[in-house]
Protein backbone atom coordinates (compact mmCIF):
# COMPACT_ATOMS: atom_id res chain seq x y z
CA UNK A 1 0.00 0.00 0.00
CA UNK A 2 1.84 3.12 -1.18
CA UNK A 3 0.17 5.55 0.23
CA UNK A 4 0.83 3.82 3.67
CA UNK A 5 4.33 3.51 3.19
CA UNK A 6 4.54 7.34 2.21
CA UNK A 7 3.21 8.39 5.86
CA UNK A 8 5.16 6.26 7.82
CA UNK A 9 8.00 8.57 6.39
CA UNK A 10 5.72 11.54 7.73
CA UNK A 11 5.05 9.76 11.32
CA UNK A 12 8.97 9.35 11.46
CA UNK A 13 9.36 13.33 10.91
CA UNK A 14 6.44 14.25 13.14
CA UNK A 15 8.42 11.93 15.99
CA UNK A 16 11.75 13.49 15.09
CA UNK A 17 10.24 17.03 15.37
CA UNK A 18 9.09 15.99 18.20
CA UNK A 19 11.61 14.69 20.08
CA UNK A 20 14.12 18.05 19.09
CA UNK A 21 10.85 20.80 20.09
CA UNK A 22 8.63 20.58 22.97
CA UNK A 23 5.66 21.39 21.00
CA UNK A 24 4.90 20.97 17.15
CA UNK A 25 2.11 23.12 15.78
CA UNK A 26 0.69 21.13 12.82
CA UNK A 27 -2.18 23.29 10.67
CA UNK A 28 -4.85 21.68 9.17
CA UNK A 29 -6.17 23.08 5.72
CA UNK A 30 -8.78 22.85 3.18
CA UNK A 31 -12.06 24.33 2.08
CA UNK A 32 -14.92 24.41 4.29
CA UNK A 33 -17.01 20.71 4.59
CA UNK A 34 -13.75 18.84 3.69
CA UNK A 35 -14.06 17.32 6.80
CA UNK A 36 -11.11 18.74 8.74
CA UNK A 37 -12.42 18.81 11.92
CA UNK A 38 -14.34 15.13 11.45
CA UNK A 39 -10.53 13.89 10.97
CA UNK A 40 -9.47 15.52 14.52
CA UNK A 41 -12.34 14.59 16.32
CA UNK A 42 -11.72 11.24 14.79
CA UNK A 43 -8.30 10.49 15.73
CA UNK A 44 -8.55 12.49 19.26
CA UNK A 45 -11.99 10.86 20.15
CA UNK A 46 -11.99 7.81 18.37
CA UNK A 47 -15.55 8.97 17.44
CA UNK A 48 -17.19 10.30 13.90
CA UNK A 49 -19.93 12.47 15.24
CA UNK A 50 -20.37 15.80 13.32
CA UNK A 51 -22.82 17.51 15.13
CA UNK A 52 -19.74 17.83 17.99
CA UNK A 53 -18.08 20.26 15.71
CA UNK A 54 -19.76 23.20 17.61
CA UNK A 55 -17.99 21.69 21.02
CA UNK A 56 -14.54 21.30 19.43
CA UNK A 57 -15.56 25.10 18.85
CA UNK A 58 -16.06 26.47 21.73
CA UNK A 59 -12.69 25.71 23.26
CA UNK A 60 -11.10 28.46 20.73
CA UNK A 61 -8.46 30.49 21.29
CA UNK A 62 -7.75 32.25 18.52
CA UNK A 63 -11.48 33.99 18.46
CA UNK A 64 -10.45 36.62 16.35
CA UNK A 65 -9.24 33.90 13.30
CA UNK A 66 -11.91 31.79 13.89
CA UNK A 67 -9.57 28.86 14.67
CA UNK A 68 -10.12 26.03 17.52
CA UNK A 69 -7.47 24.62 19.02
CA UNK A 70 -6.36 21.30 20.39
CA UNK A 71 -3.50 20.33 22.64
CA UNK A 72 -3.24 16.60 23.23
CA UNK A 73 -0.28 15.29 25.08
CA UNK A 74 0.48 11.36 23.90
CA UNK A 75 2.67 8.75 25.74
CA UNK A 76 4.36 6.79 23.05
CA UNK A 77 5.43 3.32 23.15
CA UNK A 78 8.34 4.30 24.21
CA UNK A 79 6.79 6.36 26.55
CA UNK A 80 8.43 9.40 25.02
CA UNK A 81 5.57 12.22 26.07
CA UNK A 82 5.10 14.66 23.46
CA UNK A 83 2.66 17.63 23.48
CA UNK A 84 0.45 17.14 19.81
CA UNK A 85 -0.94 20.50 18.85
CA UNK A 86 -3.74 20.46 16.03
CA UNK A 87 -5.36 23.65 15.07
CA UNK A 88 -8.13 24.18 12.72
CA UNK A 89 -9.87 26.53 10.99
CA UNK A 90 -13.14 25.13 11.08
CA UNK A 91 -14.45 26.78 8.30
CA UNK A 92 -12.99 30.31 8.75
CA UNK A 93 -10.28 29.72 5.81
CA UNK A 94 -11.91 32.67 3.79
CA UNK A 95 -10.48 35.05 5.99
CA UNK A 96 -7.43 34.80 3.52
CA UNK A 97 -5.76 37.64 5.21
CA UNK A 98 -5.84 36.13 8.39
CA UNK A 99 -4.29 32.91 6.85
CA UNK A 100 -0.64 33.69 8.00
CA UNK A 101 -1.10 34.01 11.16
CA UNK A 102 -2.83 30.79 11.36
CA UNK A 103 0.15 28.76 9.88
CA UNK A 104 2.53 30.89 10.70
CA UNK A 105 5.30 28.91 12.90
CA UNK A 106 3.36 25.33 11.56
CA UNK A 107 6.92 22.87 11.48
CA UNK A 108 3.89 20.60 9.80
CA UNK A 109 0.68 20.94 7.33
CA UNK A 110 -2.12 18.95 6.65
CA UNK A 111 -4.16 19.60 3.63
CA UNK A 112 -7.03 18.15 3.37
CA UNK A 113 -9.36 18.00 0.16
CA UNK A 114 -12.74 15.79 -0.30
CA UNK A 115 -12.35 13.12 -3.07
CA UNK A 116 -15.79 13.87 -4.25
CA UNK A 117 -15.15 17.57 -4.61
CA UNK A 118 -12.37 18.92 -7.52
CA UNK A 119 -13.15 22.54 -6.05
CA UNK A 120 -11.98 21.33 -2.95
CA UNK A 121 -9.14 19.39 -4.55
CA UNK A 122 -8.02 23.27 -6.50
CA UNK A 123 -8.46 24.79 -3.18
CA UNK A 124 -5.86 22.17 -1.67
CA UNK A 125 -3.18 22.83 -4.20
CA UNK A 126 -3.83 26.45 -3.89
CA UNK A 127 -2.94 25.81 0.38
CA UNK A 128 0.25 24.23 -1.07
CA UNK A 129 0.98 27.27 -3.27
CA UNK A 130 0.33 29.79 -0.45
CA UNK A 131 2.99 27.53 2.07
CA UNK A 132 5.28 27.42 -0.48
CA UNK A 133 5.57 30.81 -0.73
CA UNK A 134 4.78 32.11 2.76
CA UNK A 135 4.74 29.02 5.47
CA UNK A 136 7.87 28.15 7.41
CA UNK A 137 11.08 28.03 5.23
CA UNK A 138 11.14 23.57 5.81
CA UNK A 139 7.52 23.35 6.74
CA UNK A 140 6.19 19.37 5.76
CA UNK A 141 3.15 18.79 3.95
CA UNK A 142 0.45 16.00 3.62
CA UNK A 143 -1.75 15.77 1.15
CA UNK A 144 -5.23 14.00 2.39
CA UNK A 145 -7.92 13.13 0.35
CA UNK A 146 -11.31 12.42 2.77
CA UNK A 147 -14.01 11.06 2.74
CA UNK A 148 -12.88 8.13 0.99
CA UNK A 149 -15.77 5.89 2.36
CA UNK A 150 -18.01 8.02 -0.93
CA UNK A 151 -16.37 5.74 -3.78
CA UNK A 152 -19.61 6.14 -6.01
CA UNK A 153 -19.27 9.82 -5.57
CA UNK A 154 -15.51 9.73 -6.04
CA UNK A 155 -14.54 12.72 -8.30
CA UNK A 156 -10.89 12.98 -8.17
CA UNK A 157 -8.78 9.76 -8.82
CA UNK A 158 -6.27 8.69 -6.54
CA UNK A 159 -3.78 8.99 -9.04
CA UNK A 160 -4.12 12.61 -9.19
CA UNK A 161 -3.54 13.44 -5.46
CA UNK A 162 -0.51 11.28 -5.70
CA UNK A 163 0.99 13.01 -8.91
CA UNK A 164 0.36 16.30 -7.37
CA UNK A 165 1.37 15.06 -3.79
CA UNK A 166 5.10 13.82 -5.15
CA UNK A 167 5.31 16.69 -7.16
CA UNK A 168 5.40 18.75 -4.65
CA UNK A 169 6.99 16.58 -2.02
CA UNK A 170 4.36 15.77 0.06
CA UNK A 171 3.03 12.90 1.94
CA UNK A 172 -0.10 11.42 0.39
CA UNK A 173 -3.08 9.65 1.95
CA UNK A 174 -6.84 8.83 1.38
CA UNK A 175 -8.36 8.59 4.50
CA UNK A 176 -12.21 8.27 5.99
CA UNK A 177 -13.22 10.00 9.05
CA UNK A 178 -16.61 8.46 8.91
CA UNK A 179 -15.52 4.36 9.29
CA UNK A 180 -11.79 5.52 10.52
CA UNK A 181 -9.86 4.30 7.51
CA UNK A 182 -6.82 5.41 7.73
CA UNK A 183 -7.02 7.74 10.21
CA UNK A 184 -4.97 6.78 12.92
CA UNK A 185 -2.44 5.83 10.01
CA UNK A 186 -2.29 9.77 9.02
CA UNK A 187 -1.13 10.70 12.15
CA UNK A 188 0.39 7.28 13.39
CA UNK A 189 1.20 4.15 11.40
CA UNK A 190 3.40 2.22 13.83
CA UNK A 191 1.44 3.39 16.98
CA UNK A 192 -2.18 1.86 17.07
CA UNK A 193 -4.85 3.27 19.26
CA UNK A 194 -4.27 0.92 22.21
CA UNK A 195 -0.26 1.68 22.05
CA UNK A 196 -0.91 5.14 22.85
CA UNK A 197 -1.98 6.84 26.78
CA UNK A 198 -3.43 10.22 26.37
CA UNK A 199 -1.67 12.08 29.00
CA UNK A 200 -3.52 15.17 29.31
CA UNK A 201 -5.11 17.43 26.88
CA UNK A 202 -8.02 20.16 26.33
CA UNK A 203 -10.48 20.24 23.24
P1 LIG B 1 -14.54 20.99 7.98
O1 LIG B 1 -15.32 22.23 7.64
O2 LIG B 1 -13.45 20.73 7.01
O3 LIG B 1 -14.05 20.98 9.40
O4 LIG B 1 -15.57 19.76 7.79
P2 LIG B 1 -16.36 18.91 8.88
O5 LIG B 1 -15.40 18.08 9.66
O6 LIG B 1 -17.25 19.80 9.64
O7 LIG B 1 -17.20 17.93 7.95
C1 LIG B 1 -18.15 18.45 7.06
C2 LIG B 1 -19.18 17.39 6.76
O8 LIG B 1 -18.58 16.32 6.04
C3 LIG B 1 -19.80 16.79 8.01
O9 LIG B 1 -21.17 17.01 7.94
C4 LIG B 1 -19.50 15.33 7.98
O10 LIG B 1 -20.66 14.61 8.17
C5 LIG B 1 -18.96 15.07 6.59
N1 LIG B 1 -17.77 14.22 6.62
C6 LIG B 1 -16.58 14.48 7.22
N2 LIG B 1 -15.72 13.47 7.01
C7 LIG B 1 -16.37 12.53 6.29
C8 LIG B 1 -16.01 11.26 5.75
O11 LIG B 1 -14.88 10.75 5.89
N3 LIG B 1 -16.97 10.60 5.03
C9 LIG B 1 -18.21 11.12 4.83
N4 LIG B 1 -19.07 10.39 4.12
N5 LIG B 1 -18.57 12.31 5.32
C10 LIG B 1 -17.68 13.02 6.04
Amino acid sequence: DVSVMVMRNFWSYLTFLMNKEACVKLVLLGDSGVGKSCIVLRFVRGQFDPTSKFMLCTSALGVTVGASFLSQTIALQDSTTVKFEIWDTAGQERYAALAPLYYRGAAVAVIVYDITSPDSFNKAQYWVKELQKHGTPDIVMALVGNKADLQENREVSAQDGIDYAEKNGMFFIETSAKTADNINQLFEPEAGICNRAIVDGNH
